[in-house]
């Protein structure tokens, strides 16, 4: 009887031992966006370049603690989006954009690296949509939800709704005018200078919001959330939401778009920079970089993407002008940027 409980507990000692030297060796690292375009000095006067940085940096610590205290990637892509849901500079949750209709229609979705996914598309009112993301994925038997059968499901898990007047800020409402004046439909926060009609050749800012993270036990994540396209036709769904073309997590990359959806479905941007990756080698960077130049830029298409490798190789890349975003690694060293 002794012989047993003492290998048992050398079992035991080793086991912890093992534990503990797995979680040394192991990285941490987060990365965020929180939209890509025509991003400039004079565009963000005043203190509106410091209010993104803080509201990006408080996004960054809030996934980074959990992160830290040996917390999961999806607890941590979900509380950084949240903080970037729950601000009116972004375009997702409060201060989303303006549908034709003069409604918010949201789309959001999250993937854990294991191979789940949830995703809501075109709902209204849900506070934190891709908390309804994450709700559909592991309270659901399915994969996407939409509309009104998206909003009985959130109401059921008890998630959090606000009322239209929440999500509304006057800043979209006048681009909803303006857009709707030109006759165009207008991706977030596009060049007041600009008046052509043509949202294809023009550089625009996107708004949309990401979080891509890797945790202690090496478990990747992805989460993406938005309020998609100024005046865009009721009930369109953008990238956002469909695995694969917004949001892409395997135990090998996670990745997260921002940009012209329409474009990034064409291209099944986020699973493509995946496949280049998992299949050709090489780094994340570069793979990441091939899907822009030659599946979304080569189209015309413009946006951004963030990723992170199971090694914790982090990368932000876009092809406009400024993409506001940001990155903190292991030891808590925080990188901000918006402009190129
Ligand atoms: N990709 C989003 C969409 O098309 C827009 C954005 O990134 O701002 O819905």
């Amino acid at each position: 009887m002794n012989h047993l409980l003492l290998i048992l507990a050398f079992f035991m000692a080793h086991n912890a031992a093992f534990t503990q030297e797995n979680t040394k060796t192991k990285k941490i690292a987060l990365v965020i966006h929180g939209g890509a375009g025509t991003i400039d000095k004079q565009t963000l006067q005043g203190d509106l370049e410091k209010e993104y940085i803080k509201t990006l940096e408080t996004a960054l610590l809030k996934g980074y603690e959990i992160l830290k205290n040996n917390g999961n990637s999806i607890d941590a892509v979900e509380a950084s989006v949240n903080v970037l849901e729950n601000s009116p500079l972004f375009n997702a949750g409060k201060g989303s954009v303006f549908n034709n209709e003069g409604k918010i229609e949201m789309d959001a979705a999250i993937m854990s690296g294991s191979g789940k996914a949830g995703a809501v598309a075109c709902v209204e009112g849900i506070k934190n949509p891709v908390s309804a993301a994450r709700a559909v994925m592991e309270k659901s038997n399915h994969v996407l939800l939409s509309g009104k059968g998206a909003e009985i499901f959130a109401k059921e898990q008890n998630l959090v709704f606000e009322d239209s007047s929440y999500f509304a800020t006057d800043f979209r409402w006048q681009q909803l005018l303006r857009a709707k004046e030109l006759k165009r439909i207008e991706l977030d926060h596009q060049d007041k200078s600009d008046t052509t009609g043509n949202i294809q050749q023009i550089e625009q800012k996107y708004g949309t919001v990401g979080a891509v993270a890797l945790d202690y036990n090496g478990n990747l994540a992805a989460a993406t959330s938005t309020g998609g396209l100024t005046n865009k036709k009721y009930g369109r769904i953008g990238d956002t939401p469909l695995i694969g073309c917004g949001t892409w997590a395997d135990n090998i990359c996670a990745i997260s778009c921002t940009g012209q959806g329409e474009f990034f479905i064409r291209a099944v941007a986020a699973y493509n920079a995946a496949a280049r990756f998992k299949y050709k080698g090489g780094s994340l960077q570069t793979a990441i970089c091939e899907t822009i130049d030659e599946d979304i830029k080569s189209k015309g298409g413009k946006g951004g993407m963030i990723g992170i490798s199971k090694d914790g190789e982090t990368v932000m890349l876009f092809n406009t002008k400024g993409m506001y975003r940001g990155a903190i690694d292991e030891n808590g060293k925080i990188e901000i940027k918006i402009f190129k």
